[in-house]
């Protein structure tokens, strides 16, 4: 795996906000870099204005090619694969020059993708795990503004234990590969659920709280402490108020 490929490439500094500093890595040629820049300072600007911080010393590197990004992760991607986030404040996306020709997305996409990105990096930083997968993945696609993927999901599981289906890593990437729009879209109405009927600080504090590696029953503990109900109760409400049908096959509906 060849982890080297930023060597050529110029490195430009930038000001995220209070004392944070980014940094993106870019082909010389690139004449979305501009653009990249904006996105990538409006990003940060959302993300750190929801979970109330600064993160210091972000790096952006933009790839250029599908061979490129299999390289850096070490497998052959899928085409929506676009970029991630890694654990070193780093986040790896492909550039808005080559954004729909390498990958299925539209060019459009890439300023909610990037700052899906930068959520990562910022939840990541309150709670040093990646797991439950669907707090991450719902709070990264919920501050990023990412709802049109999901309008044609179809989530086949609407019982109020569905949650513990996409809670580990091990768990989501089943689900995924059985189902890969369902975790989500569920990650996704869950974390929007929660913060319509609750609040976004009871969130964010959900995710200060977790410490450790995940278990089922402690999050299930820090959960009730914080919300005052059992998950399952929750859960119960969560599903009762989406029109979802009781019979397999059926269209999810999504409303907006
Ligand atoms: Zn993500």
């Amino acid at each position: 795996m060849n982890k080297n490929i930023n060597l050529e490439k110029n490195l430009t500094s930038l000001e995220l906000g209070y004392q944070a500093k980014g940094f993106v890595a870019f082909l010389s040629k690139d004449s979305s870099l501009n653009r990249v820049i904006k996105d990538f300072r409006c990003g940060y600007t959302r993300a750190s204005s929801f979970f109330k911080k600064e993160i210091s010393k972000v790096k952006l590197t933009l790839v250029y090619s599908r061979e490129e990004m299999d390289s850096l992760i070490g497998y052959k991607t899928a085409s929506w694969f676009v970029g991630y986030a890694g654990f070193s404040n780093e986040i790896f996306i492909l550039s808005p020059s080559v954004f729909d020709k390498e990958s299925n997305h539209s060019k459009r996409d890439f300023r909610k993708v990037l700052c899906h990105e930068i959520c990562h990096l910022f939840i990541r930083q309150i709670h040093h795990s990646y797991e439950p997968v669907w707090l991450e993945e719902g709070l990264a696609y919920w501050v990023a503004g990412q709802k049109s993927r999901l309008r044609n999901s179809n989530p086949i599981f609407n019982n109020p234990k569905a949650i513990f289906l996409i809670d580990t890593r091990i768990r989501w990437n089943k689900t995924i590969s059985s189902q890969p729009d369902v975790p989500y879209a569920l990650a996704f109405l869950l974390v929007d659920f929660l913060i319509k009927r609750y609040s976004k600080d009871s969130i964010v504090k959900l995710l200060m709280s977790l410490e450790g590696r995940y278990s089922k029953k402690k999050f299930c503990q820090k959960f009730r402490k914080l919300y005052g109900k059992d998950i399952k109760l929750i859960m119960e409400e969560f599903f009762s108020i989406q029109n979802i049908k009781q019979e397999g096959g059926e269209k999810y509906v999504f409303r907006t």
